[in-house]
């Protein structure tokens, strides 16, 4: 059984439940959630989910609420969380917006709205390491990841820009794997290293 916590302050929490619980069950694991909204339950997390949303509102409950400490400690301890959109933006080094206290979870410095004020939203096939076939990438108002730190892996760009990265046990996307019904992403993040223990 994994108990898996999704931040539920604000943003797409069912998506990532959804996702969660099938990607377990693709590895035949159950998956229960929990839906974050005060202090006391990332503790009990076996992995994190960060969704989309305004990351200016998610950063300020989170502090407030006192979650934001428990999450810096979830990733200390080395277990996974994956931050899609406007998660990333708050798991970031630096969003470059006195708005948004980021979590400095991952090493990439973003900008908000990036692409967004080009292009509001789209969807791109995108190349992600460890994957076979490209992911169906869903862009909304997406940040882009301009600054990766040296021990960051890029796992996928569109456009030569990185939209997916890895730093430890966090993964970061630009993009939306969880309004898809792909959850390789999921996958990926979470059951990484039972794929690999089940390939040797
Ligand atoms: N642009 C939003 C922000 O800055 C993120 C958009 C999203 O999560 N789809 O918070």
């Amino acid at each position: 059984m994994i108990h898996a916590g999704v931040i539920a302050v604000q943003g797409d929490v069912s998506e990532h439940a959804r996702a969660i619980e099938r990607a377990a069950a693709a590895h035949d694991e159950e998956a229960t959630v929990h839906e974050i909204r005060q202090a006391g339950v990332v503790p009990d997390c076996d992995v994190l989910l960060m969704p989309g949303g305004e990351s200016t509102t998610i950063s300020r409950l989170l502090q407030q609420e006192g979650i934001a400490p428990e999450v810096q400690a979830h990733v200390a301890a080395g277990k996974p969380v994956l931050a899609t959109c406007a998660g990333l933006i708050v798991a970031s080094h630096d969003a470059k917006d006195d708005r948004v206290e980021t979590l400095d979870l991952v090493d990439v410095t973003v900008d908000r709205n990036a692409f967004g004020r080009q292009v509001d939203s789209f969807e791109a096939p995108v190349d992600v390491t460890g994957l076979d076939d490209p992911f169906p990438a869903v862009f909304i108002r997406a940040p882009l990841i301009d600054e990766v730190g040296e021990g960051v892996e890029v796992l996928a760009e569109w456009d030569g820009r990185p939209v997916a990265v890895r730093d430890g046990p966090v993964v970061g996307t630009s993009f939306h794997p969880e309004l898809t019904d792909d959850v390789r992403l999921h996958r990926l993040t979470f059951f990484t290293d039972l794929v690999a223990e089940a390939a040797d």
